[in-house]
């Protein structure tokens, strides 16, 4: 199988402006691709986004909402929410984004690569049906998975969003449906203030949300070992076809709105845990969406650890499972949400 590592940018999501002192700036993704140019120059295969169809946008959104979204075509600045802008530009930037996962998907189920990191702003994961907000216009992730299984008849997506806040907009996209397990880890205090453990799922998706509030004070040793604990089993149980992260950055101890105490090398060792995960499962194609992530330079280098380690072809040392208290509470919590669904426990 191949070892290609695929990547999607396109200075057209450098145009989405959403006024100067916002943190979700052009500024995030410029210095993403001068690191890319710096250090991966032909190791990795580019991938040109198209544009999304009117029916795959509405795959995750509303008819009317779309328009409204298209209508800001050229105006200079609208906002969409109280925290979400947009320009001239923004409505193209944002279609593009969807298209990006369209691509990536086509690319990864084709077998051109075996796992293909799609490096776009605006982010998707908290843009709902019919509302923008938490800088997201379009649900990327949600749409790339509804299309995967449209296109590819696929059944069984795992979907990680190890972004600090939740991924409401992923979380409700999927809510009634077994074909997606979301599983996200996030700070509750923040925006959108969702995602409590006893949230579920409902219908034929109960059990199939795994949500873990993590706290302020989570540490590289906790996340890899909740993830090591809870990636593990699901993979083994659920038997994912595709595997998506919602790759958001914003938990790094320097970033300026999340901020917990994670480092670059927490984003390395969680991608080798989902590399693992991917390897002892059917071999499930990654694919890797740019969320949060606020201070351009950690932003930076933690996507550089990403991608180091998807193309890194040396043989990969097995992580230990070195418990720390604070993933063993969490993990005693989360085991006793879910145990009585069984999808996974
Ligand atoms: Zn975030």
């Amino acid at each position: 199988m191949t070892r290609k590592v695929g990547v999607i940018r396109d200075s057209r999501y450098l145009e989405h402006k959403p006024g100067l002192v916002h943190p979700e700036a052009p500024s995030r993704l410029r210095s993403v691709y001068r690191m890319l140019d710096k250090e991966f120059e032909n190791r990795l295969v580019q991938i040109e986004p198209k544009l999304a169809t009117l029916e795959q946008l509405q795959m995750a959104h509303t008819p009317t909402y779309i328009d409204l979204i298209m209508s800001t075509a050229e105006r200079d600045f609208t906002p969409l929410s109280s925290d979400t802008f947009v320009s001239a530009k923004s409505y193209l930037a944002a279609w593009l984004a969807v298209g990006a996962g369209i691509s990536g998907v086509d690319a990864l189920m084709n077998r051109e690569v075996r796992s293909c990191f799609s490096l776009v702003r605006p982010p998707g994961h908290h843009a709902l049906a019919d509302r923008a907000g938490g800088f997201c216009i379009f649900n990327n992730i949600g749409i790339a998975a509804k299309y995967a299984m449209e296109k590819y008849g696929l059944e069984r997506i795992l979907i990680i969003d190890w972004d600090i806040h939740h991924g409401n907009a992923l979380q409700d996209l999927f809510y009634k449906d077994s074909r997606v397990l979301y599983f996200s880890s996030h700070y509750m205090g923040w925006y959108p203030n969702t995602g409590d453990w006893d949230e579920t799922g409902e219908a034929d998706g109960a059990g199939y949300t795994v949500n873990v509030p993590v706290p302020k004070e989570l540490e590289d040793d906790d996340i890899i070992h909740l993830y090591q604990n809870v990636l593990n089993p699901i993979v083994r149980k659920y038997k994912p076809q595709l595997i998506m992260v919602a790759a958001g950055f914003d938990g790094n101890e320097r970033d300026p709105l999340g901020r917990t105490r994670l480092t670059e090398m927490a984003y390395r060792k969680l991608t080798q845990i989902v590399l693992q995960v991917s390897d002892t499962g059917n071999g499930a194609p990654l694919f890797f969406s740019l969320e949060g992530g606020y201070d351009s330079r950690a932003l930076a280098s933690s996507v550089r650890e990403v991608l180091d380690m998807l193309a890194f072809n040396g043989r990969r040392e097995r992580l230990a499972n070195l418990p720390t208290k604070r993933a063993e509470e969490m993990l005693r919590k989360l085991r006793r949400t879910h145990s009585r669904h069984r999808v996974w426990t």
